[in-house]
């Protein structure tokens, strides 16, 4: 079986995870921790970065970060993985959903403002599959309205909009490092922020509010979310060879690309003018004649040996969330079109080129 991902680790990372062992610093101080965060905020464009466990730990502390109050909202896309949304209501915050473009497959910024109301604090922009959101309009919006712009940026390492690298654009961006992003520790992630502030808030936070001068006197609440010196030794290693790893992704994609061009009936991914996507995934969208047969032709795909995965299940989909009555009545119409009939293929960085060629083949006996 062909995996839809499988991590690339090096000989680079292995000396350097080992070295973390042997210098004893096998928690969370040391210096590789310290070398992975300022790389990470300096290649994204900001100025301070905070390691943490995981991607969804970082947007827990993102959201903290609002400080918000029962009742306050936050707008993000329908078409996500849970984390943003579960951390806004884990503090107390309503999410407010808004669909995407059936073109890019992002937040479609267009109803962003229409969502905007007195209770809204943030835009949560979830930037998809490795290509970025449209920014501009959103951060537009966000300085009209006084309003925070939080951007997972778990999907698009490296990715840029307009030449500047997505997690970088808004007030505070978070990363996961999960063994099948682009840059991974295994478990990982990080709270990238512009001000000092927020830097010092979200290190209290991460490390349990434990105060510098009085340790174990607590004036807030916060989690143990650190981050291991190891993890970030290898961190430190795969942003080293992140240029290479986004032209891996994307020479991966452009054999698709020409592969794939003409199928009958099925939407490839798409880069907007404005964007330099790193696929992140590699998905594929069955026109509205096909969605039906979507489970079928994964299936056919498995019997061929090529591993793939369904797409996301909008939020307005989930019984967790309808039955904390939440998005009742809701309908988006391309998030649902997205997840029945979209899936992705296989396209980690350790895909040789025979895998890929036996991929096509399959793909288009299939799909043909
Ligand atoms: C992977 C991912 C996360 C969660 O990251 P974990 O490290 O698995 O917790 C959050 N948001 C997006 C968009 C992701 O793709």
């Amino acid at each position: 079986m062909i995996p839809v991902c499988e991590p690339l680790i090096t000989a680079r990372d292995i000396e350097l995870v080992n070295d973390a062992l042997s210098s004893g610093w096998i928690s969370s101080a040391g210096k590789y921790l310290d070398l992975f965060e300022e790389r990470w905020a300096a290649y994204c464009g900001m100025p301070h970065g905070i390691a943490v466990s995981n991607g969804s730990t970082a947007l827990d502390i993102a959201v903290d970060l609002l400080g918000l109050e029962a009742g306050d909202e936050v707008i993000l896309p329908a078409f996500t993985i849970i984390s943003p949304a579960q951390s806004v209501v884990r503090a107390g915050g309503v999410p407010v959903l808004v669909d995407s473009d059936p073109d890019s497959r992002q937040m479609d910024v267009a109803q962003v403002e229409r969502r905007i109301t007195p209770r809204t604090r943030a835009i949560l922009v979830v930037h998809i599959y490795g290509h970025p959101a449209d920014m501009d309009p959103i951060m537009a919006l966000a300085e009209k309205h006084g309003l925070t712009v939080i951007e997972d940026a778990a999907e698009v390492h490296g990715a840029e909009y307009k030449g500047r690298r997505c997690g970088g654009i808004g007030h505070i961006g978070t990363f996961s490092f999960y063994a099948n992003k682009l840059v991974t520790t295994g478990e990982g992630g990080m709270v990238l922020v512009k001000s000092r502030e927020h830097a010092e808030r979200a290190r209290s936070l991460r490390n349990l509010c434990f105060q510098p001068g009085r340790r174990f006197l607590h004036e807030s609440l916060g989690y143990n979310y650190r981050m291991t010196n190891v993890q970030a030794a290898m961190g430190v290693g795969q942003v080293e060879r992140i240029g290479e790893t986004v032209a891996r992704k994307r020479e991966i994609a452009h054999a698709y690309d020409a592969a794939f061009a003409g199928l009958p009936s099925i939407m490839l991914p798409i880069e907007m003018p404005w964007a330099k996507s790193v696929y992140w995934v590699y998905g594929l969208v069955l026109g509205d004649d096909r969605t039906t047969g979507t489970v079928e032709i994964m299936s056919r795909l498995r019997d061929l040996g090529v591993e793939t995965r369904p797409f996301f299940l909008g939020m307005h989909e989930q019984p967790v969330f309808q039955r904390m009555g939440l998005f009742r009545n809701e309908s988006y119409p391309v998030a649902e079109r997205l997840a029945r009939g979209g899936f992705y293929i296989p396209n980690g960085l350790s895909l040789t080129a025979e895998q890929q060629r036996t991929v096509i083949s399959s793909v288009r006996e299939v799909l043909g």
